[in-house]
């Protein structure tokens, strides 16, 4: 896990609620680390559809058109 000299300012606009994870506000490692799950990050999804923990892009459009 490499140092994040922005993991504190990154955290003040992290919406993810999964607290147990490393790679909270070390941006460039939760990117990574879903981009090759095929998933997104958290913050694309809104409060209620992150709180599942299902990152898929299924999960993020059909969030998105549950209006
Ligand atoms: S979105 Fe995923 S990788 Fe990023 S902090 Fe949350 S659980 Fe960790």
């Amino acid at each position: 896990m490499m140092d994040c000299q922005n993991q504190k300012n990154n955290l003040a606009n992290c919406n993810c609620s999964y607290n147990p994870c490393s790679r909270k506000g070390i941006c460039c490692e939760c990117i990574a680390y879903h981009r090759k799950n095929g998933e997104l990050p958290a913050c694309f999804f809104t409060s209620n559809a992150e709180k599942t923990y299902d990152r898929s892009i299924a999960n993020f459009i059909k969030s998105r058109n549950a209006k």
